[in-house]
């Protein structure tokens, strides 16, 4: 078997070098040779393959980021692009795939199954949006960056008797931003499922100062219509009296880089193990997530055809224990 690997997507997430790593390894361990498709479908389409040794992959469990490189692709969203992409496959004589990466990822390793080509998903993107798996490599280290930024600035919101709008991101989702609020104690969450206004918001700020707190934090996600920017000039032209100075700060992707966490490094290295063992059995057209605590696979016509929503309970609790 000639087997390569793919990181896809719009951006990086900490644990995909070790789902390569952990690929790579099990995938040698069978006997098998083993590939890099840098650049995501970007380097399919033009073919920019390498093969990857065990020496090849040592040393990157701990970084962030992806090793192979991801990018987006918009010419493999066509069925020309995706036929080019097949074409290279076989003339590197590759047998299979592995496609790192999130929903968009996911659909076009739909698109190449339904081509007839042996491909199989490993769910991965901050974002957390992904049906299939309950949580996706990268979102626990992007969590926990998140988290540690909010305490940072709540330890200065306090000092100082100000409100912090913070900005994570979540294009679509709110997932981050209402995790890392919760864990951080935010006094408000915007997310981009739930539509809010910077009256909203600005009411919540108010309401926080006049219940005698001594800052607020407000965790907005990147997406949401009301996000850092949209209340960032909001409050410049209509300067509310909200009782607290108010600040704001970005995280943008300071959250995607550092040092992946021990929960993303061993899920990548699961689900990537899982995925060569999937393989060897001869399933494919399917893709690798974390179920109940277990690794399990949902048929990637299934992924793509469902969306993971947000536990909107969470977002009423969150409510309640900001009081
Ligand atoms: P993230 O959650 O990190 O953004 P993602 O996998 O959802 O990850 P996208 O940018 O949405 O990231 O998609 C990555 C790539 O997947 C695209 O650049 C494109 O090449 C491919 N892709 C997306 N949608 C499709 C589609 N409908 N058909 C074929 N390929 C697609």
């Amino acid at each position: 078997m000639r087997v390569a690997v793919l990181t896809s997507g719009g951006g990086d997430a900490p644990g995909m070098n070790a789902a390569i790593r952990a690929a790579v390894r099990a995938g040698l361990d069978k006997g098998w040779q083993m590939f890099g498709i840098r650049h995501g479908y970007k380097g399919l389409i033009s073919g920019d393959i390498v093969p990857l040794g065990a020496r090849d992959v040592g040393g990157i469990i701990e970084r962030g980021g992806t090793f192979l490189h991801t990018a987006r692709s918009p010419e493999f969203e066509t069925r020309e692009g995706r036929l080019k992409g097949l074409n290279m496959l076989e003339q590197h004589n590759i047998d299979a795939v592995l496609i790192i990466g999130g929903d968009g990822s996911q659909t076009g390793a739909r698109e190449l199954s339904e081509e007839g080509c042996t491909v199989i998903g490993i769910a991965s993107t901050i974002d957390n949006d992904l049906y299939g798996s309950d949580i996706s490599i990268g979102v626990n280290t992007a969590l926990n960056i998140a988290l540690e930024s909010i305490d940072r600035l709540r330890t200065t919101a306090s000092s100082h008797d100000r409100a912090f709008v913070v900005e994570v991101m979540g294009r679509n989702s709110g997932y981050l931003a209402l995790m890392s609020g919760i864990a951080g104690g935010a006094e408000f969450i915007v997310v981009p499922e739930v539509p809010s206004t910077p009256e909203t918001v600005a009411e919540e700020i108010r309401s926080a100062y006049q219940r005698g707190k001594s800052h607020a934090i407000i965790v907005v996600a990147e997406g949401a219509e009301c996000n850092a920017e949209a209340l960032a000039q909001h409050f410049r032209e209509h300067n509310w009296r909200l009782g607290f100075e108010l600040r704001v700060t970005r995280l943008g992707h300071v959250q995607r880089g550092g040092i992946p966490s021990v929960f993303d490094r061993l899920l990548g290295t699961r689900l990537a193990a899982s995925a060569i063992e999937y393989l060897d059995r001869g399933k494919h057209g399917i893709m690798v997530g974390l179920i109940n605590d277990e690794v399990q696979t949902t048929a990637l016509s299934e992924v793509v055809a469902n969306k993971k929503g947000l536990d909107m309970s969470l977002l009423e609790l969150a409510k309640v224990l900001a009081e």
